[in-house]
């Protein structure tokens, strides 16, 4: 889904929900020095107490150059730590208090503050075991309406938006936003009733039942920024190693999902060339009004887009992301996001038929001249430095003007060659938008330097639009 897809998932939707400006802090941000590399993760839900139990180690590195044992970290507000040990099983010190974040005050949490006994040295590792345990009754209070968790046998979701396993951060979203998404590898079991299944976009490792209880571990298939547990009555379609977790009064919905996401994976591999690796892809229907979600292998939708085939375009865009090269930015301006945005239209033509990149570039374009109008500090903001100046939300109205002109100009075999090599060559290593710039410009065969000045680095391509340019014009002004 288009707003919940924009990187700080959970940020983005905080955001648009609670408070509108952050208090303006003098301070430089604080962000934690640790960050979290691994969860093992073991939890037990309990339906008639409606209560969970939590049993967590957690790998934090220090990210920072100089030690430090100073460990913050958060849960939901109802969650409580019960102990605290080190790798050797000796007691942490720490303390929890229930408190807002320090720029959303309504916004409460269980704020613990760890103190290992030694320092943590610059790049090392530590390891925790932290038993935690209590309830989770949601966010809906603080505007945040979707994040409704609780421990529910009807639906229930395990997933950081509401801190139901430990956060490592300081109690501020601005911290949270400046320390940039957390990657760590996880192992979870999760032991519920022997009638609901657990769904996670991992690898299912394990499957085991005793007096009425099943435990599922799930690994995650490649390094994860989120894991997200929901467990209801699910019904599973597998095929090639993808699973479409779904209700089962949904279930010819989900065997349209089902065939969405091979003939997706098909048609991208065909257009630009193998993902590395065993790619496993994971959706898992929701309620509506739980938030859609993405992870690196999976994604969690609302049953409207199980029950409504025009609701496929959100599918494509996340499987295109697979096909994308992280950027080391540490504020990227997300233009992969109107490249999603681009390809789902792309591929709804090939798979609907249609006339669908058409029609969105013209109610985008209809969206920038509305937008850029009511907020013209817009149209001095090139595309480069979205991420710089907070706006990369524009990425996905402006990049896929760019996108498609750009496919208009070098054609599908040559875009395929730009998006699908790139790809190809930075996909271990990552790229920056510059190396992009440079890899489009070496393969195209065509001079795309004002393209990419107009574009990406400056405004320029600006007065084309407001002055009415439809896509065809912005086309030839290009050629
Ligand atoms: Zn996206």
């Amino acid at each position: 889904m288009r707003v919940l897809t924009m990187g700080f998932v959970g940020l983005a939707l905080v955001t648009a929900g609670g408070p509108v400006e952050c208090i303006a802090q003098e301070d430089a941000v604080r962000t934690a020095a640790m960050r979290p590399v691994r969860y093992e993760l073991e939890l037990r839900l309990d339906y008639e107490a409606e209560k969970l139990y939590g049993q967590v180690k957690l790998t934090v590195a220090n990210r920072s150059a100089t030690a430090t044992n100073e460990l913050p970290l958060l849960l939901y507000r109802t969650l409580t730590v019960a102990g605290l040990e080190d790798a050797q099983g000796r007691a942490v010190e720490f303390e929890q208090r229930l408190a807002g974040l320090d720029d959303w005050p309504q916004r409460q949490a269980n704020v613990i503050t760890a103190t290992l006994s030694e320092p943590l040295g610059p790049g090392d590792t530590a390891t925790l075991a932290i038993s935690y345990e209590g309830y989770l009754l949601g966010y809906a209070e603080t505007g945040t309406r979707y994040q409704q968790d609780r421990i529910d046998p009807e639906f229930t979701i395990i997933r950081r938006d509401p801190y139901a396993y430990p956060v490592v951060s300081y109690p501020s979203l601005q911290s949270m936003r400046a320390a940039g998404l957390p990657q760590f590898d996880y192992r979870a079991t999760i032991t519920v009733p022997e009638s609901l299944t657990v769904a996670n976009v991992g690898r299912l490792v394990e499957h085991r039942t005793e007096a009425g209880a099943a435990s599922w571990v799930y690994v995650n298939h490649r390094t994860a920024w989120r894991m997200d547990f929901a467990i209801a009555e699910y019904g599973v379609h597998e095929a090639g190693g993808h699973k479409v977790f779904y209700f089962p009064q949904d279930s010819v919905g989900a065997g349209r999902v089902m065939d969405g996401l091979t003939g997706t994976l098909a048609l991208y591999s065909e257009w630009f060339g193998p993902q590395r690796g065993d790619v496993r892809f994971t959706v898992i229907e929701i309620p509506d009004g739980w938030g859609s979600q993405t992870d690196v292998t999976g994604i969690s939708q609302t049953a409207a887009a199980f029950r409504d085939p025009d609701r496929s375009n959100e599918l494509y865009h996340e499987i295109s992301h697979l096909w994308n090269v992280v950027d080391p930015d540490p504020a990227p301006p997300r233009w992969n996001e109107g490249l999603a945005e681009f390809l789902s239209e792309l591929t709804a033509e090939e798979l609907e038929g249609g006339e669908a990149v058409a029609t969105a570039v013209e109610e985008q374009l209809r969206w920038i001249r509305e937008r850029f109008v009511a907020t013209p500090r817009y149209a001095g903001i090139p595309m480069a430095d979205y991420g710089r100046e907070n706006v990369t939300g524009l990425s996905y109205h402006v990049g896929i003007v760019m996108f498609a002109v750009l496919y208009d100009l070098v054609g599908a075999e040559t875009f395929n060659e730009i998006v699908g090599g790139f790809y190809q060559r930075y996909a271990d290593t990552g790229a920056t938008t510059d190396e992009f710039v440079v890899y489009a410009k070496s393969v195209s065969g065509m001079n795309l330097g004002r393209f990419f000045h107009d574009w990406m680095y400056t405004t320029e391509w600006y007065p084309h639009v407001r002055d009415g340019a439809t896509l065809d014009d912005l086309v030839t002004e290009y050629r």
